[in-house]
């Protein structure tokens, strides 16, 4: 079974406007993408109906991703700063399932920036909480949610995969597994291949960005075992291409990630391009693997 493959909004647009929606749906359609991942940073922003119908329109499948903010860091030992962060959790998963989308993804245990001290043990628990009764109002609406690794300087809690293994264990629901991103694995893991194996069947959505985050094969990720590591444990979930330049900004997200320099100008070929990269990045992975088919 081929793997769904997504974008990331941000290759189009910087916004979830209703006519941002659209543009970016309508161009993930035309460079051949199965799924668009909305940013949901602000879900009770997001106009619902209309986004509907662009996707709907467009034909494509949705998926959501967010990363929490300081203050609404469920990692927090303030319990005002943790019921602002679940509300806002609770709220983009309904947005998700409202769109007809079937994940939610991204840091949703931690604020994304960069930490000055280590997590603790109440705000560790308090993420593990949160996550958990996520968890529960996921499996209600038939999502699967992935908390995803990302690397030292987007959060002190989850860094690597096994990491994110143990942080499963403590939350213990079926709904929840792993997302992992080849950027950030590129920074923190010993292996590509020897964290998609340690996932295995709890890897629920993956992320393919370069180490620059711009054009796929232009940067330093060691793609090949990566690819043939999926094909490995049958995974059959979304490939996202996720890529950021200074050309297309969101004003909140692309300063969180740190987008400050110009990697790409045109959109449309940058997301052509991943596509043809990624379809024959798998289908090798599944030829190395012994799995082709
Ligand atoms: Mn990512």
């Amino acid at each position: 079974m081929r793997n769904p493959l997504g974008v990331h909004a941000l290759v189009f647009t910087g916004g979830t406007a209703p006519d941002q929606v659209r543009f970016a749906a309508e161009q993930a359609a035309a460079a051949g993408y199965d799924l668009l991942e909305l940013a949901l940073l602000d879900p009770f922003g997001v106009d619902v109906g209309a986004a509907r119908t662009a996707v709907e329109t467009a034909g494509i499948a949705v998926t959501g991703s967010l990363g929490l903010s300081p203050a609404t860091d469920v990692s927090s030992e303030d319990p005002d700063t943790v019921a602002a962060g679940e509300q806002l959790l609770q709220r983009a998963l309904d947005v998700v399932a409202e769109l007809g989308g079937r994940h939610l993804c991204g840091v949703l245990y931690s604020a994304m920036g960069k930490y000055l001290s280590p997590a603790t043990a109440r705000g560790r628990a308090n993420a593990v909480g949160v996550v958990q009764r996520l968890a529960d109002r996921a499996a209600d609406h038939g999502v699967h949610v992935s908390l995803e690794i990302v690397n030292r300087y987007e959060t002190n809690l989850l860094n690597t995969a096994q990491q994110g293994l143990a942080f499963l264990d403590e939350v213990d629901r079926q709904a929840v597994g792993l997302h992992l991103d080849t950027y950030h694995m590129n920074i923190e893991e010993s292996s590509m291949d020897g964290a998609v194996v340690a996932a295995g069947d709890r890897l629920g959505y993956v992320h393919i960005g370069e180490s620059h985050r711009g054009y796929l094969g232009s940067g330093s990720v060691d793609f090949a075992p990566f690819w043939r590591a999926l094909a490995m444990i049958g995974y059959n979930g979304p490939v996202t291409f996720e890529s950021f330049s200074s050309a297309v900004v969101d004003p909140v997200l692309s300063n969180q990630l740190g987008v400050w320099r110009n990697l790409w100008d045109d959109s449309a070929h940058l997301a052509r391009h991943a596509h043809a990269v990624m379809t024959t990045g798998l289908e090798s992975g599944a030829r190395a693997a012994g799995r082709v088919g």
